[in-house]
């Protein structure tokens, strides 16, 4: 397979016959490549871990178990998730921070699953002409790119497919996250709590801190906020009792995670 990027040419042809499975998952792992030469993951295998088998739990009880789901930490201190094609998925340090229990992660986890699971990007791409999405965004989305050589050499190699959902989408993504979240054995009330810790944070904060990225690429918060209360009035107290909030390796993980140095210094900050 040539390591190149999709051209925009590929993409318009790609968006007027369909995208397959392979196709999709062909693009992912391209996107997978250029993300991992650009962004700085976190080296803690006990993180990794901890995330990854969080991840397969949620992802293998999905309509897409079949992937080849591929779960990584993101050193950012900023506050945000992302999903490429295909089932690679990327959560920031920065969400693993502000966690305070297993269920908090496991409700953005969901949340970025079914963004996959619903092909959200492919839709984008097919409906999008091939045009003018995605290019560059990855800096934007993290704000880790270290140098301006690394953002040029994104925007070059931007090939497009990773886009801003939109409302809808956001609203599906929580909705299914939250049922994902929920055949898992985990409960959803971390999708809310946590959803409302990063509302206060951005409000504190007037919009320019840690979670502007998350408000920026996850539009309507508070709506939605409201439909996952909806959704959680909907499901018996005893059933919700029931489900898992918490387990052993979370802190774990979060000592590992304060012992972690600084995240790389971030451009423009
Ligand atoms: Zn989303």
């Amino acid at each position: 397979m040539r390591n190149i990027p999709i051209t925009i040419g590929a993409m318009v042809l790609l968006a007027a016959c369909g995208v397959s499975t392979q196709q999709e998952v062909q693009m992912g792992q391209q996107e997978a490549q250029q993300v991992s030469a650009q962004l700085p993951m976190v080296q803690d295998a006990v993180i990794e871990n901890y995330v990854n088998a969080l991840g397969q739990r949620i992802a293998s009880r999905t309509s897409r178990a079949d992937l080849q789901w591929q779960f990584q930490v993101v050193n950012s201190d900023m506050v945000n998730a992302f999903a490429l094609p295909g089932g690679f998925i990327y959560i920031n340090r920065g969400v693993l921070e502000r966690a305070s229990n297993m269920s908090e992660v496991a409700g953005v986890v969901g949340h970025e699953i079914e963004h996959v699971v619903r092909r959200h990007s492919v839709k984008q791409m097919e409906n999008a002409q091939g045009a003018n999405v995605g290019v560059g965004i990855l800096c934007a989305l993290t704000g880790a790119c270290q140098s301006g050589a690394a953002q040029a050499a994104i925007n070059i190699g931007g090939t497009a497919v990773f886009a801003k959902f939109s409302r809808t989408d956001e609203i599906q993504a929580d909705e299914g996250g939250f049922n994902n979240v929920m055949r898992a054995g985990i409960s959803p009330r971390g999708m809310y709590t946590f959803f409302q810790k990063l509302l206060a944070e951005e409000q504190s904060s007037g919009g320019g801190g840690a979670t502007a990225g998350w408000f920026a690429d996850h539009p309507g918060t508070q709506d939605r906020l409201a439909d996952i209360q909806r959704m959680l009035s909907q499901v018996p107290a005893s059933e919700l009792n029931g489900l898992q909030s918490n387990d052993s390796g979370f802190a774990t993980m979060k000592a590992r995670l304060a012992r972690l140095g600084p995240a790389p210094k971030v451009q423009g900050q």
